[in-house]
């Protein structure tokens, strides 16, 4: 049965292999045994019911709690021509009676169901004439008092299950803690061995985090590097959102806003503007989202900080859910730490109170890593990250920057703290440092200090940074409520010139901009333009949104192998036979018509297999990328020329060097970078002896024996040696 779902994985939907778990998920359910399925998002979940229900000779009914993505996924599977159904009260009478008579004439092989409707006498009467072969709950940590969206309609489920004991079930969601998914297992009668847990890693999401020095500057220049493209801005609160919404309406970008204090009419129309591709952008609270299953968001940035860890995930979790790559930022102030920590200070239970504030402290551990992002991210999962350096987020790919010893300005800074009685905030502080003349300064005396003036050997950006790394390490507090920076005892050690002060000042220079390498094969981009606008065209005469007829990965692939005839574009990611006999003869009919204006031909897809490189999760996309990476490295190319080859920072190649020798793959010459180090043999030697007794997960500790005496920068080349010579 398995080889019949590998079968309808290429031939229907047109993609080349499963996705982790996706498989031992299927098996499972093809088995007949009841199924826990936890992934994140964007993990691919509704194929794990969507292909046992066209395996299943009987019914398959799917039980969702939101009306607009089941309407997505009827729409979606149509379109595959595969039969599904929705019922429900938004259906007109006649709608609603035909696919009533469908369902009741075995047309149909997938039908969804709010869970009210699906306990519904009627519904249940139609079913028990039916031959349900699985009942598939989608969101199933509704069901659990535990979770954070318990729905007691979800409670009563069991009493459909019992109905149909013939029926395989299977319960799939993104989040669950273990009680919620014991809670779950119980309820829906799952047996450990038959729950699959997911990581909840997306290796796809960049992940980086700025100081929020000039947030609409900032955003806008964000915005403006992803032209054409759909993404989503979070702000806090519903004027925020209006307001940002108005300035970028202003400055002549696509872009509307959601919030709750919106019609729902009106956050239904935006909402499917958005979807659709009319509209680019969306700014909204933290309401948006739930609802919607675009596939193509390929940026969320939040304007300002999450409360928690678990929104931030869930809300950079819309990006990027067809798998390439999309950018997370996030705007990181103290002043928003400030306003939460304030309204945390409101909260009268204490209990309550405890617990947001040990979410802010995880979140702000996020916002200020030092090291790789994804460690806090995941530990918040109850997940161990596996490597030091996940080579996609801002920590990862700026790694061996060289912190400086900052003690002089550090203590100048501290000391116009204790002068200014502790009651201001950074930003007066630097204007007293760099001898401002501003009002404030001369109102309180502030001028006849010592420490006035003193300060001209930093700009007002540089020293913005330097407040925040004092306040993140702990030497100065901030006043929850007005913002005012005090001392801690740590300050003193610093003041008294005891203990060195070392930071990273090139911080504040961090400009906001990641350039995706969204696929490893680039298609030509005028003619995915062309591809686009008809798949918009196309889209729009069929009432349906533009990715329910081509993924963006699909034009892509299309526009780089350039398929003339129906046997090629099958071999094209997304590709099945329903979208081929849909939109076969259009498309092939594009590429020609460009291909011969433009004297271009066909590319052979047969050789280099794009379904398997390119379709393959991202990670291996990255690999292929390492590959190609690797083999111009080997012909004696130094990292800095690559660099600049692959439009890359350093620290990029240094990571695809060592991932290639993670992987257990061996250099043709790996003495070239124990030359490129430039050290001298007795160095080299005591280096790798170094790694051998330390572990050569953590560059610090071997830094360290080292006494210092080897950088950063060396010690990369020299581990991606040691690691390579590990796998003899
Ligand atoms: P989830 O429900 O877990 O958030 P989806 O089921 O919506 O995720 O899947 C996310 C995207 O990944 C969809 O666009 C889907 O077509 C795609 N996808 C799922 N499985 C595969 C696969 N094996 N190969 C390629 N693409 C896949
Ligand atoms: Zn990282």
């Amino acid at each position: 049965m398995i080889n019949q779902a590998n079968t309808i994985l290429k031939n229907v939907f047109g993609f080349e292999q499963f996705r982790e778990s996706q498989e031992a998920i299927i098996g499972n359910v093809l088995h007949r045994h009841n199924t826990l399925a936890i992934m994140p998002t964007g993990g691919g979940k509704s194929l794990c019911y969507q292909i046992p229900a066209s395996v299943f000779d009987g019914l398959t009914v799917v039980i969702s709690p939101l009306i607009s993505l089941m309407q997505d996924q009827v729409r979606q599977l149509n379109e595959l021509a595969i039969p599904a159904c929705v019922l429900n009260s938004s259906l007109s009478d006649s709608d609603y009676q035909n696919n009533l008579d469908a369902i009741k004439q075995q047309q149909i092989k997938l039908l969804f169901l709010a869970p009210e409707t699906a306990l519904q006498t009627n519904i249940l009467d139609l079913l028990s004439h039916c031959d349900v072969a699985c009942i598939a709950i989608d969101e199933a940590h509704c069901i659990s008092e535990w979770g954070h969206d318990f729905r007691p309609e979800y409670r009563q489920l069991n009493r459909l299950i019992e109905c149909f004991p013939n029926a395989v079930s299977i319960a799939l969601t993104a989040t669950a803690t273990p009680r919620v998914r014991e809670d779950i297992k119980r309820q829906l009668n799952i047996a450990d061995n038959s729950e699959f847990i997911s990581s909840f890693d997306r290796p796809n999401l960049f992940i980086s985090v700025v100081p929020k020095d000039s947030p609409y500057q900032q955003c806008k220049t964000f915005v403006q590097q992803h032209p054409e493209q759909s993404g989503i801005i979070y702000c806090q609160s519903r004027k925020g959102v209006d307001e940002l919404t108005a300035k970028l309406q202003q400055d002549g970008l696509s872009v509307l806003p959601y919030h709750a204090g919106l019609s729902s009419v009106k956050r239904g129309e935006y909402q499917e503007r958005f979807i659709r591709d009319d509209v680019h952008i969306i700014v909204a609270t933290i309401a948006f989202g739930m609802g919607i299953n675009k596939p193509d968001v390929r940026y969320v940035l939040h304007y300002d900080l999450p409360k928690n860890i678990e929104g931030y995930y869930q809300q950079i979790g819309r990006a990027g859910r067809d798998g390439l790559d999309a950018n997370c930022l996030l705007l990181f102030g103290y002043g928003d730490t400030g306003k939460i920590r304030f309204f945390i200070e409101q909260m009268s239970n204490e209990q309550e109170k405890r617990l947001a504030n040990m979410h802010l402290n995880q979140m702000l551990a996020l916002a200020e890593a030092e090291d790789c992002r994804r460690t806090p991210l995941l530990e918040y999962f109850g997940e161990a990250s596996t490597k030091e350096n996940c080579g996609n987020c801002d920590n990862c790919t700026t790694e061996g920057q060289e912190k400086s010893d900052l003690t002089v300005p550090a203590q100048k800074f501290l000391s116009c703290v204790h002068r200014t009685g502790q009651r201001f905030g950074a930003s007066h502080i630097i204007d007293v440092l760099r001898g401002s003349s501003a009002e404030k300064v001369l109102q309180n005396q502030h001028n006849l200090l010592s420490t006035y003036n003193i300060g001209l050997e930093l700009n007002k950006k540089q020293w913005m940074t330097l407040a925040r790394q004092l306040i993140q390490k702990g030497l100065l507090n901030q006043d929850e409520q007005f913002g005012g920076l005090k001392l801690t005892q740590q300050a003193g050690e610093v003041l008294k010139g005891k203990v060195p002060f070392f930071a990273l000042l090139q911080q504040a220079a961090t400009t906001t901009s990641h350039t995706s390498k969204t696929l490893a094969n680039p298609g030509d981009q005028q003619l995915v333009a062309i591809l686009k606008a008809d798949r918009k065209r196309l889209a729009d005469a069929a009432n349906l949104p533009p990715y329910a007829i081509f993924s963006d990965r699909t034009l892509n692939e299309m526009a780089y192998y350039f398929p003339h005839s129906e046997e090629n574009l099958l071999r094209i990611h997304g590709i099945g036979q329903a979208k081929l006999d849909k939109y076969g003869e259009h498309f092939l009919r594009l590429i020609k018509d460009y291909c011969q204006q433009n004297n271009l031909q066909e590319v052979d897809n047969t050789q280099t297999a794009s379904k398997a490189t390119v379709n393959k999760s991202s990670s291996s996309s990255a690999n292929s990328r390492s590959a190609e990476i690797v083999s111009a490295y080997e012909t004696g190319q130094s990292i800095a020329s690559l660099a600049t080859q692959f439009k890359v920072k350093d620290g990029t190649i240094i990571n695809h060097l060592y991932r290639y020798a993670q992987d257990g793959h061996k250099f043709t010459q790996p003495s070239q970078l124990l030359e490129q180090t430039g050290l001298d043999q007795p160095q080299i030697d005591s280096a790798l002896a170094a790694f051998a007794e330390h572990s050569f997960e953590r560059l610090k500790p071997v830094f360290d024996t080292l006494n210092e005496q080897v950088t950063y920068d060396q010690l990369h080349l020299l581990r991606i040696y040691f690691v390579s010579q590990l796998h003899k």
